[in-house]
């Protein structure tokens, strides 16, 4: 009887859909076409590539619960919604696994090829591949890279370097300043974490840089003051805190995408920019729900801050998408139908912050009344004393996480990544190009393009 009302509604909404012209894939290149009829005649003079690290489908609709209205019967659509075209594939080309790395991915979206995980655009012959970020600078057009990671960490560095092995930190490091086209440096604007890599007992690239002529910011304020057109920015030693526990002094993805933007924009020949959320892979690594969705909001500020500029700019071309899925993310769990954001929200600092205050001595009790606005059950409290008893910071992190994991109703199945299509959201004038399931590659090969 359900079935057969289903089939009715599918033939009504198919026939009304042809009729009426409803479409449901292809809203941003709708507005694409908006842009198109207010004059800017589909040019493509700016690239903006966009890529939450581990965030497959599971995580925007996590975020989607998070931002719904609870007064109201339907669940609004967040920003990520309002400019969905599709999915991507994004298996690696490796001998030995077919479920990606985020170095692979990021070679695929970066330089168009498939790979073997842990390459950093070099294909199976370990020879170089050339990136999008260094056709725009060959264009002379302005380059930057902004995480919320290290900066030459993998997803950065496949945009602006080559090696054979994503562990070779220094090695990337030095290619963003040594790696020359037309005499210039590859990357303008490098904004992110990283401080370790950048100042080593062997070599002081921050020094280098600043020889050159790039202004070197350390803090938030230092970072809106900013009126140079080339910036390295390092704001951590290796990441950044996650958004939720960052101090003041310590920009969101926001600001360095708007600091980022800023100077890029002022290039007559206009840029490329890769805006990484990078942490929502390590909060999906370490099974942290509220780590995962204090980032996903942290990305989301900064896709809103790069849509404000699109629209306004009219020339340029914005793609988000994620390398890969991770941690097997599920929206439900244990046969509850039941997803409850108002547990993750009551956390005001990360678990990983929590389990670090209590290692450095801070009472269970006093730690988790100070963070968490619920009350703890005996059993819940129990569970965590006896993680803290075993003096292992992953499994005290652990214990905390899975008590708003299990409230929350979000499961996880692994520690590691997993093989599934991710989301692909567009704005600006060729949107329509990224639309329907798409390869990884299309993202790189879509851009070349563009800048062509
Ligand atoms: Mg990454
Ligand atoms: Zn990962």
């Amino acid at each position: 009887m359900r079935k057969k009302v289903w089939v009715i509604a599918t033939i009504f909404m198919l026939v009304a859909g042809s009729v009426i012209g409803i479409s449901t894939t292809n809203t941003s290149a709708d507005s694409g076409k908006q842009k198109h009829n207010s004059g800017n005649n589909g040019k493509v003079k700016n690239v903006i590539v966009m890529i939450g690290d581990g965030m497959g489908p599971a995580y925007t609709t996590a975020y989607r619960y998070m931002q719904d209205d609870p007064f109201t019967m339907q669940m609004e659509k967040t920003i990520f919604d309002k400019h969905f075209v599709g999915m991507a594939k994004t298996y690696p080309e490796d001998s030995e696994e077919n479920v990606t790395d985020s170095a692979a991915a990021a070679t695929s979206m970066a330089a168009g090829i498939k790979t073997y995980n842990g390459a950093i655009s070099v294909d199976n012959d370990k020879e170089p591949v050339g990136t999008v970020l260094e056709s725009a600078k060959k264009n002379g057009m302005a380059t930057g890279l902004v995480a919320t990671s290290q900066v030459n960490h993998a997803t950065p560095a496949a945009f602006g370097a080559h090696d054979v092995s994503r562990h070779n930190y220094n090695d990337i490091a030095d290619d963003y300043f040594d790696d020359m086209i037309n005499g210039k440096h590859k990357v303008d604007v490098i904004l992110g974490g990283g401080t370790t890599y950048f100042d080593r007992e062997d070599r002081n690239l921050i020094n280098d840089f600043k020889e050159d002529g790039y202004n070197y910011v350390t803090s938030t304020e230092e970072l809106l003051e900013n009126e140079n057109d080339q910036l390295l920015g390092l704001f951590a030693p290796v990441g950044l805190p996650k958004a939720i526990d960052r101090k003041e002094s310590t920009p969101s993805l926001e600001d360095m995408t708007t600091a980022a933007l800023e100077q890029l924009s002022q290039d007559k020949d206009g840029f490329f920019l890769m805006v990484e959320g990078s942490q929502i892979d390590w909060a999906g690594h370490a099974n942290d729900s509220v780590s995962a969705m204090s980032e996903m909001e942290d990305f989301a500020r900064a896709f809103e801050t790069v849509i404000e500029f699109a629209k306004e700019n009219g020339h340029t071309q914005v793609v988000l998408t994620a390398d890969h899925s991770t941690g097997g993310f599920s929206v439900g769990r244990d046969g509850a139908y039941n997803f409850n954001p108002e547990a993750i929200k009551a956390a005001e600092r990360t678990p990983e912050f929590m389990a670090q205050e209590i290692t450095d001595g801070e009472s269970v009790e006093d730690v988790l009344a100070e963070y968490v606005s619920f009350d703890f059950t005996d059993e819940e409290l129990a569970s965590i004393k006896e993680a803290a008893s075993k003096n292992d910071f992953d499994t005290l992190y652990g214990a905390i996480s899975e008590v708003f994991n299990n409230r929350a109703g979000v499961g996880f199945t692994t520690s590691g990544h997993t093989g599934i299509d991710v989301p692909v959201y567009a704005y600006g004038p060729k949107s329509e190009v990224f639309s329907g399931l798409i390869d990884n590659t299309d993202i790189a090969n879509e851009v070349f393009g563009f800048l062509k």
